[in-house]
């Protein structure tokens, strides 16, 4: 069954759906039915973007799904009594989509992240999902215009399409190219490459589930600062308009 419900913040609308729900029913179901999809994984800093940046938040908003991948998300939509069931990181849904990929015989691509992250993606892929066919990989040092590049990734035919090149970057290349392709999924992975091929750690579970990946995620890389000033003038902002 798919059925729509919403919870807007800032004029984008996340579905409001636990990780499991998104999975079984909205996502497993498209998936077999070959239909094109495009999910945006959306933290307060893509929420401050499309506020200053009106294309992207066209583009946002044509997505099929935002799901809400912040601590600053599920606090907001709380405070606003329209609350979310749970934040569902985006490298979580990754691998569960892999995961179902493998199970069911569907290919993946994965674009993003430096060159030798990206190979060294693949070989752990290869080594945590054996039975997944991967349509191909490229790095994510691209011109996001490059027709070429998109084509032959379209002429692979991946049913699952990662686009891990940061944002805003990955869910304009999605954008940009969506047309190109029969079939797929797509989803902007952001950093999610650099973790599953071990060159970055996650925080640990127990800081997950306090809700405090994001100090994690600072305190290991402070150049990150600039993040976590936009997670405050995202609350800010909430608490503002309320
Ligand atoms: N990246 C890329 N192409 C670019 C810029 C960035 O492939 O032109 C990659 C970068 O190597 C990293 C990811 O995109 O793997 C962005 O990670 P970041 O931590 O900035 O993303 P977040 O998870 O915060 O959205």
């Amino acid at each position: 069954m798919e059925y729509n419900k919403k919870v807007t913040i800032m004029d984008i609308g996340f579905l409001n759906a636990s990780l499991q729900d998104l999975l079984h029913n909205y996502l497993f179901p498209r998936l077999n039915r070959k239909q094109k999809t495009f999910v945006v994984t959306a933290n307060p800093e893509i929420v401050m973007k499309t506020r200053e940046n009106a294309p992207y938040r066209k583009i946002i908003q044509s997505a099929d799904y935002v799901i809400p991948d912040g601590a600053g998300i599920v606090m907001a939509a709380k405070y606003l009594k329209n609350p979310l069931p749970e934040r569902i990181p985006g490298y979580d849904l990754m691998n569960e989509l892999i995961k179902f990929a493998e199970l069911q015989g569907l290919s993946c691509y994965f674009l993003g992240a430096k060159e030798y992250v990206n190979e060294k993606t693949i070989v752990e892929v290869e080594k945590k999902f054996p039975k997944l066919k991967i349509a191909g990989n490229h790095h994510g040092y691209i011109d996001i215009n490059d027709n070429s590049i998109a084509n032959s990734i379209a002429s692979t035919e991946p049913d699952l399409i990662f686009v891990a090149l940061g944002m805003p970057k990955q869910e304009q290349w999605i954008a940009k190219h969506f047309d190109k392709f029969h079939k797929g999924l797509f989803m902007g992975v952001g950093g999610s490459f650099d973790v599953l091929s071990g060159e970055l750690k996650r925080a640990p579970q127990k800081w997950i589930n306090l809700n405090l990946e994001w100090l994690y995620r600072f305190l290991k890389q402070p150049i990150r600062f600039r993040r976590l000033l936009k997670v405050f003038e995202f609350i800010f902002k909430v608490i503002l308009r309320k």
